[in-house]
């Protein structure tokens, strides 16, 4: 179950899958984090497990991060050798929530770019926990997304990694609204 598309003359590719994140062969994976950078629940809590320890203690010295922005640290037992955290808003339905997103997206973006990575794995930041409209959420990540690969040569390969078979559906329905829009 995966839909790719390409840009940038082949160059960089796009795809959504549906999965668990913390096994993803990408480079770095992203992590949906709290200001603290600490393990807690959802994506971050997976993502702790699975790199271990290690990881909160690279974390702590990090100096947290606010919304909008992107760390990097080292992935540990991860197959992926970075993690970018980067802390999505918390839905309260003003426009404010919409750049911060887009932020997460660039910020966390150009630090690949900056590191030199090829491949980078993101779920679908703010939509559990704090609560953003899967549907809009979608829509805002993958343009975000699209334009930053038109426009770049680097990270390569972009990977949505979504939970469930309803997020991966609107991802894909987003994806598509997108791409017909081109064609028109
Ligand atoms: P936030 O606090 O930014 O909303 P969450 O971790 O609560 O972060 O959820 C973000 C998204 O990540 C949700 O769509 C959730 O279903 C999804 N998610 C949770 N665990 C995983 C995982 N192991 N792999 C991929 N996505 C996950």
């Amino acid at each position: 179950m995966k839909e790719e598309v390409f840009f940038n003359e082949g160059k960089t590719r796009l795809q959504i899958v549906m999965g668990d994140i913390t096994g993803q062969d990408t480079e770095a994976i992203v992590n949906a984090a709290n200001k603290r950078l600490a393990p807690g629940g959802g994506v971050a809590g997976a993502i702790h497990r699975a790199a271990g320890p290690e990881l909160w203690e690279e974390c702590k010295k990090l100096g947290g991060c606010e919304t909008g922005e992107a760390k990097i640290s080292g992935g540990y037992r991860l197959k992926a050798k970075y993690v970018i955290h980067t802390v999505g808003p918390v839905y309260n339905n003003t426009p404010q929530n919409a750049r911060d997103l887009e932020n997460c997206y660039l910020n966390s973006l150009n630090l690949a770019k900056k590191h030199g990575i090829r491949s980078v794995s993101f779920p679908a930041i703010s939509t559990g926990i704090f609560g953003y409209p899967l549907e809009e959420a979608a829509d805002i990540s993958l343009r975000t997304v699209i334009k930053f690969m038109q426009d770049n040569d680097l990270p390569e390969t972009v990977r949505f990694v979504l939970f469930g078979k309803k997020d991966y559906e609107v991802f894909i329905k987003s994806l598509q609204k997108i791409t017909a829009a081109w064609d028109s």
